[in-house]
């Protein structure tokens, strides 16, 4: 697999890609069909509107909780991991926790790892680092397994080849993975890849994991997982690496409850998932399986940018689960790839500017209808409409204004005389006198407004101002204006 720079594809380009997906008739009507059975499946786990409300207040109180207390949480994380033997790493920027990985598959002489699913680690682009050192990483999760034969990004946080058919994976398995017929008997292609992946495991000098949830209070990691591959990626090997977004902690174990509850329903419609993982350190003395060697990675990449802002602190709430995406009339109809982010749809739109900055991805936030789908789904009560409002001011603001925390990229859609139109505008209709005056103008001189009018007249008829205002018409009736 080749070396490649950050991000496959730039978020700016995300305009472009959107129209190419909506002219993407396959891929809009795998989609869809794809989105209706998630959002049926999740229906049906949430029967009971009042469970879910006061479940959703559960999880928004505990999310929160561990927010306001994130700095001692992860203190208290760190002294309890390392009483148990595991070693901890901070690392600050993508390159950093990638530089840690590396440097801990060195010490190893590792040349293979073997990875359960982490969108952290999709996050820093780990296994395309890696690779460019001469150490192989290998997807164990089916869904990445096979984006990674396909050398794409996921297009869906918990179903990272949900663009995939049948016939594509069929296609993919027979080029990749040698001795293998075309089939599209989904039993006969998971069979296939189980095997190719068992060999993995067992060559693997280092077993890579994501992390759920980590528990403050007892020094556990949460894994939660369908295959069983996160279980032997984290055991079988002797070194196991775990790779955590720092906003992971909660406080008690007994929080993690409901916030798995809500994890698994919204986001694949199961009652409960086939495994959970609680990993409190490596292997003791007298155990059988398990690693010799743990390893906490504690992943910022912008996160403190998010958890510096009052309001913006919410995005870090996010446990992961998907449902935004599913609801989302955007993502439904482009999928995961356009947007062009690791984090694709609402999550995406909302996280990424703390990760890549608002000059790449801008444009991200003005891709919604602000339905308000996301923040009606999401199981800890993210208000995603009105984070994306709020990056939309950001992005607008005056990038010389000074604010208390200023985002990356602060006033990269700033237009000097698109402000001068809007103060116009404001100042025209704050004054009657004024407001007057420019009714009578815009009349008058209605034949003056341009035909073409950037993005609105992509699809519009042109705005021209009508030859009598609704206040003449009003009068020649006598009617009070
Ligand atoms: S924002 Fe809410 S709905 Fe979307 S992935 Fe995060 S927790 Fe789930």
């Amino acid at each position: 697999m080749s070396a490649r720079p950050m991000q496959f594809v730039a978020p700016a380009d995300f305009k472009a890609r959107a129209r190419a997906a909506l002219n993407d008739d396959k891929l809009r009507s795998s989609f869809r069909g794809a989105m209706d059975f998630l959002q049926g499946k999740r229906a049906v786990q949430f029967p009971d509107a009042d469970e879910l409300e006061q479940l959703r207040d559960l999880g928004e109180a505990v999310r929160q909780h561990a927010l306001a207390r994130l700095p001692e949480l992860l203190a208290q994380l760190e002294d309890k991991l390392c009483a148990a033997g595991v070693h901890v790493h901070w690392a600050e920027t993508a390159d950093e926790a990638n530089a840690i990985i590396h440097g801990i598959a060195k010490a190893h002489g590792a040349r293979h790892v073997i990875k359960g699913k982490s969108m952290a680690s999709e996050e820093v682009e780990l296994n395309h680092y890696l690779a460019a050192r001469g150490v192989n990483c290998i997807e164990s999760d089916m869904g990445e397994y096979i984006v990674q034969l396909a050398d794409e990004k996921p297009s869906h946080i918990v179903m990272p080849a949900i663009h995939k058919t049948r016939a594509d994976i069929a296609t993919l398995f027979e080029e990749n993975i040698p001795g293998t017929p075309y089939t599209e008997d989904v039993d006969a292609l998971i069979q296939t890849g189980r095997r190719a992946l068992r060999q993995a495991f067992v060559e693997a000098d280092i077993g890579l994991s994501g992390v759920n949830f980590a528990a403050a209070d007892t020094g556990t990691l949460w894994l939660v997982e369908n295959e069983g591959n996160g279980r032997l990626s984290t055991t079988v090997p002797d070194v196991h690496i775990a790779i955590m977004g720092m906003e992971k902690v909660v406080a008690r174990l007994e929080h993690i409850v409901p916030l798995s509850s809500l994890l698994t329903r919204s986001a694949t419609g199961q009652a409960i998932t086939t495994y959970f993982n609680l990993i409190s350190g490596p292997r003791r003395a007298g155990e059988l399986d398990g690693p010799r060697e743990l390893h906490l990675v504690l992943l910022d990449n912008g996160r403190t940018q998010a958890y510096a802002d009052a309001q913006l602190r919410a995005t870090l709430q996010c446990i992961r689960c998907g449902a935004c995406m599913n609801h989302c009339p955007v993502y439904t109809r482009i999928g995961g790839h356009a947007y062009g982010t690791t984090y694709p749809g609402p999550i995406g739109k909302i996280i990424s500017p703390h990760l890549l900055g608002l000059e790449a991805t801008a444009d991200l936030a003005t891709a919604s209808s602000l339905c308000g789908a996301c923040g009606e789904v999401c199981p800890v009560r993210i208000p995603i409409p009105q984070l994306l409002i709020r990056l939309r001011t950001e992005a607008n603001r005056d990038p010389a204004e000074q604010v208390a925390h200023p985002l990356r990229g602060q006033g990269a859609k700033y237009r000097r005389g698109e402000r001068v139109i809007w103060r116009f505008w404001s100042g025209a209709f704050a004054h009657p006198a004024r407001y007057r005056l420019f009714r009578w103008l815009a009349t008058r001189l209605r034949v003056l407004a341009p035909s073409q009018q950037m993005g609105w007249t992509q699809h519009r008829t042109p705005l021209k101002p009508a030859a009598r205002s609704l206040a003449d018409l009003l009068r020649e009736r006598d009617q009070p204006e």
